[in-house]
């Protein structure tokens, strides 16, 4: 049994560095660290029936072969930059089955800090229509140190945002997917298949029911662009004066104005997006079928596809930046003076 003796010592260093730990959140969901989930007298002593996995590798064989344990393994690691909102849904139904069928889980990653704390609060908020604040709260009040990364937390406003479910049509969700393409892209250098659904029909070619307000080559006059396909972005020298002008205010206002203000806790900076002019300098897009290459190059040019006249940029990595200052990325984009808007109804015929 040689070949065991540095498995040993490897789980030995484990226990030594991260021993044994788990909460129970709510009656019969545990989270845990890996040490816990790798002991078989815990899941014994805690009658654990099911584990989700949270790490890079899945947990020794001679757990996941317990015949009375049903177990689940993401494979993702605990960077900000993961895309941990795709497996919301999933963990979702293991957790609550088992809770359903009177079985008790117990959801872990390395040190039940990040990740597995992430898929708890997810099926805390979704199960109870919890906001993400709350039911960090909550968890938090059971296992003190829980800590999701700064991106595994926006992912989970992002999951409240959308009312705890995973809307493909949400406009922050698109872009939050863009961003992990374009990081694969980095990574690969060619678009994955997994991504693939985010390239968009082309607006001229299929249209069962035509958005009104389009984009059009302004050499040719075909259509380039939907309404839905445009990514907006904020204007960033309105947003900096904005903020300035609002100091200003501040820096006028008397005591009892001000007073009353922060009463009302109002923040110079916490500016709704509504208030600020959306820059509308570059003509930022979702990507599109007639874009050629784009799966296959980092960066490029996109040419009009059908007069072939040059009438953007993309760039999957470097992303470009606006002339209102604002860094869009990864970037589709359509130079303003080579497009123009138009409305599709003018042109299609009416019954009355
Ligand atoms: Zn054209
Ligand atoms: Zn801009």
């Amino acid at each position: 049994m040689e070949g065991n003796i540095p498995n040993i010592i490897h789980i030995m260093q484990e226990e030594i560095e991260n021993p044994v730990s788990l909460h129970e959140i709510q009656e019969r969901l545990w989270l845990g660290n890996l040490t816990a989930a790798s002991d078989i007298k815990v899941i014994n002593e805690h009658k654990i029936t099911h584990i989700i996995t949270l790490d890079l590798v899945p947990l020794r064989r001679q757990i996941t072969e317990l015949s009375e344990l049903t177990t689940k393994f993401v494979q993702i690691a605990d960077v900000p930059k993961e895309d941990i909102l795709s497996h919301f849904e999933d963990c979702y139904n293991f957790i609550d089955n088992c809770l359903q069928e009177n079985g008790t889980v117990l959801v872990h990653c390395y040190y039940g800090m990040s990740r597995s704390a992430t898929i708890v609060i997810a099926y805390v908020m979704k199960k109870n229509n919890m906001p993400f604040d709350e039911a960090f709260e909550l968890v938090k009040s059971k296992r003190k140190f829980v800590h999701p990364n700064h991106g595994f937390q926006h992912q989970l406003k992002l999951y409240e945002k959308m009312g705890y479910i995973i809307d493909k049509n949400y406009p922050k969700f698109r872009d939050f997917r863009l961003k992990i393409a374009a990081d694969q892209v980095k990574k690969v250098k060619i678009l994955p298949q997994t991504s693939i659904d985010l390239i968009k029909p082309d607006p001229g070619v299929v249209q069962v029911k035509p958005e009104p307000l389009v984009y059009r080559c302004k050499k040719c006059r075909r259509i380039v662009a939907s309404q839905s396909n445009i990514i907006t972005h904020l204007d960033r020298e309105a947003q900096i004066n904005h903020k300035l002008k609002e100091k200003h205010r501040i820096r006028h206002l008397t005591a009892e104005e001000l007073a009353a203000e922060n009463e009302g806790n109002k923040n110079a900076d916490d500016v709704p997006e509504e208030e600020i002019e959306i820059c509308r300098k570059t003509y930022f897009i979702e990507p599109l079928a007639w874009m050629k290459d784009i799966c296959q190059n980092t960066q490029g040019k996109l040419y009009c596809p059908k007069c072939n006249n040059k009438i953007g940029s993309f760039s999957w990595i470097m992303g470009c930046q606006c002339p209102c200052g604002s860094k869009v990325s990864p970037a589709f984009y359509l130079v303003p003076s080579k497009v123009e808007w138009s409305n599709v109804v003018q042109n299609v015929q009416v019954t009355v």
